[in-house]
């Protein structure tokens, strides 16, 4: 086939997301919609190292991108977890602040409400010593409804459902470039592995979605005729986890106060659905992808969870994996929103771009994918 209606570039969980929402959605045919994929398999970068939480909405300021599409992609997604049996938990989360005082626990409750999100519980202390007796808080807000999933069978169940329906999937496939023409858009692909030259393929499409996460800008440098004051500058932020040996004290995901400008959650405890313990991601701009984590920042981690874990061992925190934000504000700046780039904002149709999907990008996929099939 040389002609699809959508080609949507990159299959991590917001490409994968988006796949399903047009394949279901009766207003394309299935298999006219390609979805292109650089690696062999889905998901192999920020999608696969990150938190696995699906988080409530408190954080993101009111009226955001961000805001509405956690709080709305949070209900899609325990609904689709529970329509395909997909493995969740919602052991709740306690946001502590033992520096702070209380006062920015209530801007957080303040900010939750003005998103939507009502059910949240404050604990004193002494709830906090017989709910959670290993940790040391004075006050949290209990989020009951924050959760974790299997975020892998999340992807490929979003995957094998647009397959069934009639969509192609090209791993190992490189869109190099996207241009308009008298046709569409003329896209260029190349296998990957393949001689230079023999491996392009050249193909037309009316409606083209970025996805490409940390390179969805890089993406978007090759698309000549989308002029370059369009694509936001991208400050990637690395998050390093280090998981935790040995009995895991706590029912509940445990979340300090926010680093300022919402650089990060700061180091917090969470679980597998295993129950495993690990604590991170911390958050540290970078140059460079490289997904290395760093052994001796053991001590570092150790001395901020003993502020409200103080039988924390640091023999027993092991290195485990990083991640990396593709964040729109660099150092020092005030946090910015998601980013959905069409034709309003750059005038040439038929393009989608899709920016700055950082956290709770995991939440917010299935509401993000309803977005931008609105808008075309
Ligand atoms: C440390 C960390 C913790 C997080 N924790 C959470 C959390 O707990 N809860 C939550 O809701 N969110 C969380 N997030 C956010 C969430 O992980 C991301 O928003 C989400 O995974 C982004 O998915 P994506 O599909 O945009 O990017 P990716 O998963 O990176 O997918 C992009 C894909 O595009 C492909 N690609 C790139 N260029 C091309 C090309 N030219 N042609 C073809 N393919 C291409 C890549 O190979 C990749 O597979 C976290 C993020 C980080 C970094």
């Amino acid at each position: 086939m040389d002609r699809f209606e959508v080609t949507i570039a990159g299959a991590g969980v917001i490409g994968l997301a988006i796949a399903h929402a047009f394949t279901s959605s009766g207003r394309f045919k299935p298999e006219h919609i390609l979805l292109v994929e650089q690696e062999n398999r889905i998901g192999q970068h920020i999608s696969s190292r990150h938190s696995e939480v699906i988080h409530a909405g408190i954080y993101y300021r009111p009226g955001s991108l961000k805001a509405h599409c956690c709080v709305r992609g949070k209900a899609l997604l325990y609904e689709f977890c529970d329509t395909y049996d997909i493995t969740y938990k919602k052991p709740g989360k306690l946001i502590i602040s033992n520096d702070l005082g209380v006062e920015e626990l209530e801007k957080l409750a303040a900010n939750a409400t003005a998103n939507g999100v009502t059910d949240l519980q404050w604990w004193d202390e002494q709830k906090l010593l017989r709910e959670e007796p290993a940790l040391r808080a004075r006050h949290a807000l209990l989020s009951p409804s924050t959760g974790i999933l299997d975020s892998h069978a999340y992807m490929e169940r979003l995957l094998q459902l647009s397959q069934d329906r009639g969509m192609v999937f090209a791993p190992n496939t490189r869109i190099t470039s996207v241009h308009a023409s008298a046709q569409g858009l003329e896209v260029v692909s190349e296998a990957n592995g393949l001689a230079q030259g023999s491996s392009k393929f050249h193909f037309s499409s009316d409606l083209f979605i970025n996805a490409c996460g940390l390179q969805a800008q890089d993406m978007a440098s090759r698309c000549p005729d989308l002029e370059p004051c369009h694509i936001p500058a991208l400050y990637p932020c690395k998050g390093d986890y280090f998981s935790y040996s040995g009995h895991n004290p706590f029912k509940h995901l445990i979340y300090p106060t926010p680093e300022p400008n919402l650089r990060g959650l700061g180091i917090h405890s969470t679980q597998d659905l295993a129950g495993q313990l690990r604590f991170g991601p911390d958050s540290r701009y970078v140059e460079t992808l490289d997904y290395g984590v760093d052994a001796s920042k053991a001590a570092g981690y150790a001395t901020a969870i003993r502020s409200y874990f103080p039988a924390i061992e640091e023999s027993r925190l092991q290195p485990a994996y990083a991640g990396i934000r593709p964040k729109l504000s660099g150092p020092g700046q005030s946090a910015a929103d998601f980013e959905i780039a069409g034709p309003t904002q750059h005038g040439q149709p038929g393009m989608y771009h899709l920016f700055g999907i950082e956290s709770p990008g995991l939440t917010s996929s299935l509401a993000l994918a309803e977005k931008v099939l609105n808008s075309v």
